[in-house]
């Protein structure tokens, strides 16, 4: 009988960790794995907003694949996925046409614009490798051309879309930077302005505690950080962001973390979604493609009360999990496991040596709050490389960001 064949596209949080258990768990010759993934190398999203800004380097952010799976079990193919054919049991890459009899879909996510008019032209996210170096390489390039054309504040106005966990995350390294670029550049930093702009009425992520939201955003008005609450972008142009009000602020720098939504090639496939994003079965399962598992970003899955979980790295791992487990069942012909979710709380950093949050439901702030997060990143890195990983990561890692 030959082997199921499993295809897992992307190696982010979900598509990795599914990939790392079926390695651990399966049996010698029990199936064929290929993992797919645009880059050779897996990057921690929930890393990202530091080398945005410039106070890590890049290389602390990524790994290898290649020192993460043993590619005598599992197969790596470096390659873009261009178009799924679930019906059809298909994959088309950029360079080849994979079948599968079991397909994982960790593709993550994409920037949700909700049409605001220029903000795909005028704003850079948050997203990858690629567009973090870009941030870090544009905020520096305003600063240098400051000193360039004198009196233009709009070089030295950094606008912010969105102050939710990235939004909050990327604000607070960021202001943690500018004193360092006001020395490089002999920029005087009463110059400098960071707007925070949220159309809701409160910032940090949703579902803290009132006394932690207020403790966060105290910490980043000292920062310098300026909010503009219950305000939405109303549009983006060369000049600047237009917020409802009417009000233009003049700026060279727009961030956007104001929402995401599942990768398009799902909806592009034929799955039912929402905002990009396909509600599971209790199983991670597609309803419509029972043979296709849906992880992380791209994916719904609700609470018991049938309220959607947030989109998070911690859902997505532990999605890695139980698709992989699912997935052996299957293959061995035994009963699926339902997937629960065990929130373990929340932790937002506001800049490097502070941060605040909730540990289920005891609250964390300030430098306490800080280590935690730091320990979650290393308990990720240690999931997924073992002690090594964290030591290369965390402890002899990349420096020079700036
Ligand atoms: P991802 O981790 O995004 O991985 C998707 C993978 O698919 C990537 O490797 C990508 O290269 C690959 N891919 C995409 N398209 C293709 C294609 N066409 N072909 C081949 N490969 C492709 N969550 C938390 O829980 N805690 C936090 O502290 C936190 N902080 C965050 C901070 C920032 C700045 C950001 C941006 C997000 C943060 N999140 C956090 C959210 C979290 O990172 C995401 O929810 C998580 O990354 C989702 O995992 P995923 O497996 O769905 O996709």
């Amino acid at each position: 009988m030959s082997k199921p064949h499993i295809v897992i596209l992307g190696a982010g949080y979900g598509g990795l960790v599914t990939a790392i258990r079926l390695q651990k768990k399966m049996r010698r010759r029990e199936m064929d794995v290929t993992l797919v993934n645009k880059h050779e190398y897996h990057y921690m999203t929930t890393h990202l907003h530091m080398p945005a800004a410039g106070t890590d380097h890049h290389e602390n952010a990524r790994v290898a694949i290649s020192d993460l799976i043993d590619e005598r079990k599992i197969q790596f193919k470096k390659s873009t996925v261009q178009q799924i054919l679930p019906a059809e049991k298909k994959v088309v890459l950029e360079d080849s046409v994979l079948t599968y009899d079991y397909l994982v879909i960790g593709l993550g996510s994409e920037t949700e614009t909700f049409g605001i008019p220029g903000m795909r032209e005028y704003a850079m996210s948050i997203k990858s490798i690629n567009s973090v170096r870009f941030i870090r390489q544009h905020i520096s390039y305003m600063f240098a051309k400051s000193k360039m054309v004198p009196n233009r504040k709009d070089y030295l106005t950094f606008v912010v879309g969105g102050a939710g966990f990235t939004g909050t995350e990327f604000v607070g390294e960021l202001a943690d930077r500018i004193p360092f670029l006001c020395r490089k550049f002999d920029v005087d930093p009463a110059h400098v302005r960071i707007y925070n702009v949220e159309a809701s009425p409160s910032a940090l992520p949703p579902g803290l505690p009132d006394d932690l939201i207020a403790y966060g955003m105290d910490v980043m008005r000292r920062k310098g950080v300026q909010y503009k609450l219950s305000t939405a972008i109303k549009a983006c142009t060369p000049e600047g962001v237009i917020l409802d009000s009417g009000e233009l602020i003049r700026t060279g720098t727009i961030v956007w973390a104001g929402g995401i939504r599942g990768n398009s090639l799902l909806q592009e496939a034929g799955f039912d979604v929402q905002r990009g994003r396909v509600k599971v079965d209790p199983y991670l399962r597609s309803y419509q493609f029972p043979d296709t598992y849906i992880t992380g970003d791209c994916s719904i899955v609700t609470s018991p009360e049938g309220t959607p979980y947030p989109a998070n790295a911690q859902i997505a791992v532990q999605q890695g999990y139980n698709a992989a487990r699912n997935i052996l069942q299957t293959v061995r012909g035994k009963e699926l496991k339902p997937f629960v979710y065990d929130y373990k709380g929340t932790v937002a950093s506001l800049g490097r040596w502070d941060a605040v949050g909730l540990l289920k439901v005891k609250k964390v702030k300030g430098r306490w709050a800080s280590f935690i997060k730091k320990m979650i990143d290393a308990r990720y890195l240690f999931l997924i490389g073992g002690i090594p990983l964290i030591w290369k990561k965390m402890i002899w890692k990349q420096k020079g960001a700036n």
